[in-house]
């Protein structure tokens, strides 16, 4: 037996379980004291007390347990714990709670002296007094004696609850994950962009599925996998690479346009960004890029580029003014042919700077035709002057089309103006030669109707009633004819801006009396009707309204057959009076009765061929109402009849 000192010279380690091991009464198990112990047990013990990895012994039949402080902290330190009894315990009794389980896997080892392994083993056990779910890596190795047969088992583990649990919370984050995964998945796939993922090595971490689409692969196919590996051309992969690159280096994402082609739809432009994914340091962990197809928007791009070049190439070469106004009803654009006109740049005339040549007359009437145009972003058609290079003004005749977007929206106007200053000079000759004429045949003719009045008097008073009869009629078409010429007299004297309004306060029953005695000797044909009239007081050019009056009512009789019926209406509503004109003729075709009151418009049809006229009448009969203040109208169905009526400001 070897001194107590000399088992310093056993046991060497330092340590709680090299004290304990070195005080334990091994003489009370089947071991025996430690001086008798043999070699293999003595350099197996050594070892464990060493070793900072937790290990634990099974000696002799018994199983007699030795462990390190290693293993000590796995027992745990409270009252309950198996430390430090299970220093010297039998295994059974120390392991009674999975014995069962064990013992017959040491057996196995002992009998067979291989080695086994188990990684992440559920051993659970009594620790701190409850029984815990522990989680172990060992192995169980074989400690040989003499004649190599087993006679020990040194465990080797380590305890694995820790990571088991947290990938165990990893496994049940993973529904989470794979939902989150397929939510994103979802939205990804939804759009024609294409939506990818690079990781630092270049290769495809994701790819949505219109990329993989364009690509004409399955993501199995295509995830894992670089740019060349899914088709890209070398100088196509190179240039995302280093962009790749430059975007980690950066941090920053990267633009670019692209054109390469699609699995079906051929040649495409691509607008890209990639953009870098970074983890909470900061740093570049991935490298993200949505591409866009903007195929579309390049050709209309170009198109739009295209038909603006066509429309500026065209405005430039034609004769004809052309502007273009903004939302604001600001020129922005003038063709050459308005500096050809002018003599001045055409940026002077931008904007509203047009308005400082247009003739003093004209401006405010053609400057308010513009902008209530432009409010109700309607079409409009102005004639004014403007001052041309010479000094001398130009008549033009502008007419505006609003422009308006696909969407609705109203985006300006485009005006094309044409010089018509030669057509109102020539209207203006032919204006002055028509005045000229009627004026000079007026005389003759005065004195004609005036000798005929009294030869057919004559006539009469000798009982030649054959002479007074063709006499009369000569007297009526006489008549017509100074009316014509009445007419005539009166287009050019309006356009002259010579016909004057002399207005004075009557009442208008007594006019229209006076009107109805001089109409029904003249129209047996129809069966006319004068309603009656209230005392209306108006201030009117007595003559000029009058004239008005009989043009309705010779129109009425003109235009609709005779024994039909004719009434003549006077209401006041409101502050105006309303005079109307109510045939059974042939009436107006709707395109026909905006533009009645035109000068020299005609309806065309078999039916007026044969009656007489100029269309100058009702043109008169505009000019004369407007200049009253009044409005005139027609309202007509074709077959039925016409309701010609003018309005007129009551005077209280
Ligand atoms: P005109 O001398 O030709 O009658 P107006 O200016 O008085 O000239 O009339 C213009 C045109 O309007 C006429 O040519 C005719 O076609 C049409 N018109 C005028 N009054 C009537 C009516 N009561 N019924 C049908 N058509 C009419």
């Amino acid at each position: 037996m070897r001194a107590e000192s000399e088992l310093l010279n056993i046991i060497y380690a330092k340590g709680e379980m090299a004290e304990r091991t070195r005080a334990f009464n091994w003489s009370a198990t089947s071991i025996g004291p430690i001086a008798d112990w043999p070699v293999q047990l003595c350099a197996a013990v050594n070892l464990l007390l060493d070793s900072g990895f937790p290990m634990f012994i099974w000696w002799g039949k018994e199983k007699i347990q030795f462990y390190n402080d290693a293993y000590r902290d796995i027992l745990g330190g409270d009252d309950d714990s198996k430390h430090p009894k299970a220093l010297g315990q039998t295994g059974e009794e120390c392991w009674q709670e999975i014995w069962p389980v064990i013992n017959p896997l040491i057996e196995d080892v002992l009998e067979t002296g291989d080695a086994v392994f188990f990684e992440d083993q559920l051993i659970p056990i009594d620790r701190n007094g409850v029984l815990d779910e522990v989680y172990w890596t060992f192995s169980y190795n074989p400690i040989r004696g003499q004649d190599g047969t087993p006679d020990g088992i040194l465990v080797v583990c380590t305890e694995t609850t820790k990571s088991n649990r947290q990938l165990k919370e990893k496994e049940q984050q993973l529904p989470a994950l794979e939902k989150q995964k397929q939510l994103y998945d979802n939205i990804t796939s939804g759009t024609p962009d294409l939506m990818y993922m690079f990781d630092l090595h270049y290769k495809f971490t994701y790819a949505n599925r219109a990329l993989l689409e364009m690509w004409g692969k399955t993501a199995e196919d295509a995830i894992g996998k670089g740019l060349r590996e899914n088709g890209y051309e070398e100088w196509h992969a190179e240039m995302h690479e280093r962009e790749i690159d430059q975007v980690v280096a950066t941090r920053e994402r990267v633009r670019g346009e692209v054109a390469f082609p699609h699995a079906t739809l051929g040649k495409r432009i691509y607008d890209y960004i990639l953009a870098p994914v970074m983890d909470e340091s900061g740093e570049v962990v991935a490298v993200s890029g949505t591409t866009r197809d903007i195929t579309d928007i390049k050709k209309a791009e170009a198109a739009i580029i295209e038909s603006e070049a066509r429309f500026r190439n065209m405005a430039e070469g034609s004769g004809v003014l052309i502007a273009v106004a903004s939302v604001t009803g600001d020129i922005t654009y003038f063709n050459k042919a308005w500096s050809v006109l002018t003599g001045k740049d055409t940026e002077e005339l931008l904007g509203f700077g047009w308005c400082t040549i247009v003739h003093p007359d004209d401006k405010d009437a053609y400057l308010n035709l513009y902008l209530e145009s432009l409010e109700k972003q309607v079409p409009y058609t102005g004639e004014y002057r403007i001052l041309g290079k010479n000094g001398e003004y130009r008549w033009l005749l502008t007419s505006g089309s609003p422009r308006f977007e696909l969407d609705g929206s109203f985006t300006g106007y485009i005006g094309s103006s044409i010089d018509i200053t030669e057509r109102k000079q020539n209207e203006q000759r032919k204006n002055d030669f028509i005045s000229m004429v009627s004026h000079e045949l007026k005389t003759p003719l005065t004195s004609t109707i005036s000798y005929v009045q009294v030869s057919q008097r004559k006539a009469s008073d000798r009982g030649d009633t054959m002479t007074a009869g063709m006499l009369d009629r000569a007297y009526r078409q006489l008549g017509k004819m100074k009316t014509l010429i009445n007419g005539f007299l009166n287009v050019s004297r309006l356009e002259a801006g010579k016909i004057y309004i002399d207005k004075k306060r009557l009442n208008l029953a007594s006019l229209l009396k006076e009107a109805e005695e001089n109409i029904m000797p003249e129209a047996g044909t129809h069966t006319m009707i004068f309603a009656p009239v209230a005392e209306t007081w108006v201030n009117i050019d007595k003559d000029k309204i009058e004239q008005v009056i009989n043009n309705f009512v010779s129109n009425a009789i003109k235009y609709s057959p005779p024994g039909t019926t004719i009434q003549i209406d006077c209401e006041t509503k409101g502050s105006f009076v309303h005079v109307s004109v109510r045939d059974e003729g042939m009436g107006i075709n709707p395109e026909d009765q905006e533009k009645l009151f035109d000068r020299f418009y005609r309806v065309e049809g078999q039916e007026s061929k044969s009656i007489s006229g100029f269309g100058i009448g009702l043109y008169i009969c505009k000019e004369i109402i407007e200049r009253h203040g009044g409005e005139i109208g027609v309202i007509s169905t074709p077959g039925k009849g016409s309701f010609f009526w003018f309005t007129l400001p009551v005077e209280r």
